[in-house]
């Protein structure tokens, strides 16, 4: 049993939809006061009403995370709503395909942008609200994707995603002295509305290829940002959990059919 996050003030970007929704959810069962960032309102909003409807504390605000801008008004609006910011959950990400020879210049760059630029651009907007409260917790979801694992047309994507894992490293060792920490989630592959649209033959082969037989829930991600966002993880810092089913793990197609 984790001691209480009741009470907490949180972001979680991406949060109208998919992992970032499930962390929401996560985090608002459990007391937090939490701030749903996208750019559509109209899912924001939803599940804002969700989040309320089931008793729980929350607001939104809508932002491009790739836009300085828009994520310095994401953390004034959270102060403003909920008197602080306690915890940063950095999940907002897009993962489009396309091969290297078809990948235009300008692909590469939105999600580059969306995924490792808004990182940094979450973090360093929200690193002087946690300073006021004297600690602070940053978790990110990365992905297998880069970090681990290669798949075709995500070239762009498993950058950034391993790009995400070098960040940390240094961002932890940079806000130690803040009493912050900064860890990342590497999800396999979890069933979301953005992975719905890769079709059901993606899902299906995936399904196949984890040694648990099933795709991630929401809450499988919501569950562990929840557990590095708690008091008892605050000795761990610049660290990466894999939540993926075992789908890194056979190293062949036979070890997954022996077993
Ligand atoms: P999703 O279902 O497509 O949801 C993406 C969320 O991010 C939406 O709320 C979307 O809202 C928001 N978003 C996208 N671009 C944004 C921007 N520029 N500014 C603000 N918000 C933005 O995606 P998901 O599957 O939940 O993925 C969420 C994260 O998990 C991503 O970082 C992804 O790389 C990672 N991940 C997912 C899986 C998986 O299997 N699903 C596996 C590994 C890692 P708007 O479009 O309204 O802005």
């Amino acid at each position: 049993m984790l001691s209480s996050i009741k009470g907490r003030s949180v972001i979680v970007t991406g949060a109208s939809k998919g992992i970032g929704k499930g962390i929401a959810r996560v985090f608002a069962k459990h007391g937090a006061n939490v701030m749903i960032v996208a750019r559509g309102e109209e899912a924001a909003a939803g599940t804002v009403e969700e989040i309320k409807a089931g008793g729980g504390s929350a607001a939104y605000c809508l932002a491009d995370v790739s836009q300085w801008d828009d994520v310095q008004r994401m953390v004034a609006r959270t102060e403003e709503a909920f008197g602080g910011l306690d915890i940063l959950c950095s999940n907002a990400g897009i993962f489009p395909q396309a091969k290297i020879l078809d990948m235009a210049p300008e692909d590469w760059d939105t999600v580059l942008d969306t995924n490792l630029k808004s990182t940094f651009l979450s973090v360093k907007a929200a690193v002087p609200a946690m300073r006021k409260r004297g600690k602070g917790r940053v978790v990110i979801t990365s992905s297998i994707t880069g970090p681990i694992t290669g798949y075709p047309g995500w070239t762009h994507y498993g950058a950034s995603k391993a790009g995400q894992l070098g960040f940390i490293r240094t961002a932890a060792i940079e806000l130690a002295k803040y009493n912050i920490t900064v860890n990342a989630v590497l999800p396999g592959n979890i069933m979301t509305e953005g992975l719905q649209g890769l079709g059901q033959d993606y899902l299906d082969t995936m399904a196949a290829s984890i040694p648990l037989k099933r795709l991630g829930t929401v809450e499988d991600i919501g569950n562990t940002a929840l557990f590095l966002a708690s008091d008892e993880a605050g000795y761990i810092t610049g660290q990466t959990i894999v939540v993926d089913g075992g789908q890194i793990l056979p190293e062949s197609l036979e070890a997954l059919q022996e077993a």
